[in-house]
């Protein structure tokens, strides 16, 4: 029976081996040896401190192993056969997987010069040989903080990113909060004012046409006064829902005020924004509303304007769709005006 040269941590006596060993569980050491006694020794001594380890037999197993196991702390001899330990810290250093593992260099020539070229390939420390288990396990312990800290430093990373990502979306929920009215769920007057002022930016640059629709509920008092204000809202929803239907996806449609919506259809001239307020107008008197018994109807008037070379900017188109919308209340209501 051949004899098992990586020994499972049940295998080994923590008595025997390391003292005071704190277990870290989930620390990888990847031990790169070519001379099997020594491999072995600093196998159970490693595994005796706590560490899991990976073992590899000379330097080109040592860099297949790192891609394979993703060692956090690298214990690699420097004189070893196919690569050197040299080779090994350079190879690993320069890769995705190995620029953070903590690597110790194990070294028979401690002189001023080897260990100036082992930290210019890459080694954060080393160890020199024979080796002492006492140094070893604090050269170790050593290694074992700067990859805790690393960890936690990327664990703060991430919570920063999900604390980030959460703080987006609680800005964009802040954000429709504002600018949508609660009871009809439209865009609220705020909204629309902001995008009556981008879609007049673009108006401006383009000279493409940029109309407006004003809308009011007819004698809308009388439908508080008369059914009571929970009726009133209920009006007002269905309204929304109608304005929202009979628009194109192009245009927007806020509620502007208590009974008045405002619709910007951009690219759309004043003939054409004359026909989608009259098709509002339409659906709105059609609706039939029936509460405890009673049907009956409601009616809005309408004001439509549209840009021109000499409004005075939003504001003008603005107030040319509130005197056309003044227009077709006086003329009778129920009706669309220019
Ligand atoms: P006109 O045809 O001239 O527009 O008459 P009107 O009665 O519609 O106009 P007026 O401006 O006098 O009345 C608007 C009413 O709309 C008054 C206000 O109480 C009501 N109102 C405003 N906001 C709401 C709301 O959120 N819910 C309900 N139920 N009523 C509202
Ligand atoms: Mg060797
Ligand atoms: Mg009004
Ligand atoms: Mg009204």
């Amino acid at each position: 029976m051949p004899t098992r040269e990586v020994p499972s941590l049940a295998d080994l006596d923590p008595r025997e081996l390391g003292s005071g060993a704190t277990p870290t569980p989930g620390l990888r050491v990847l031990i790169a040896e070519d001379t099997a006694s020594q491999r072995l020794i600093l196998t159970k001594q490693v595994a005796a401190l706590g560490y899991e380890v990976v073992t590899a037999v000379d330097g080109e197993d040592a860099l297949a192993k790192v891609e394979q196991h993703r060692p956090h702390i690298l214990l690699t001899d420097w004189v070893m056969p196919k690569v050197d330990g040299i080779g090994v810290c350079k190879v690993t250093r320069a890769s995705d997987a190995g620029n953070l593992i903590y690597i110790i260099m194990l070294t028979a020539h401690g002189d001023e010069d080897h260990l100036v070229e082992a930290f210019d390939a890459g080694a954060d420390d080393y160890v020199s040989k024979p080796i002492k288990p006492r140094e070893m396990e604090a050269r170790l312990s050593a290694g074992k903080r700067v990859v805790e800290l690393q960890m936690a430093l990327h664990r703060e990373a991430e919570n920063l990113q999900t604390v980030n990502t959460n703080l987006a979306v609680a800005n964009r929920q802040l954000f429709d909060f504002a600018h949508t009215d609660s009871l009809t769920r439209l865009p609220n007057r705020r909204y629309i004012l902001d995008r009556l002022k981008q879609e007049w930016s673009v108006h401006t640059r383009r000279l493409s046409p940029l109309s407006l629709i004003l809308l009011d509920i007819d004698y809308f008092k009388a439908v508080n006064d008369e059914r009571g204000h929970d009726v009133g809202d209920i009006v007002l929803e269905r309204v929304a829902h109608i304005m929202r239907r009979e628009i194109r996806t192009e245009d927007t449609v806020a509620r502007f005020g208590g009974e008045e919506f405002l619709v910007i259809t951009p690219g759309i001239d004043l003939a054409g924004a004359k026909q989608v307020a009259e098709r509002i107008r339409v659906n709105i008197a059609r609706e039939e509303f029936t509460f405890s018994g009673s049907s009956w109807h409601v009616t809005a008037s309408l004001g439509v304007a549209t840009a021109s070379l000499d409004a005075e900017g939003y504001q003008g188109v603005l107030k040319s769709a509130d005197k056309a919308l003044y227009c077709a209340k006086s003329e009778g209501r129920n009706r669309v005006r220019p």
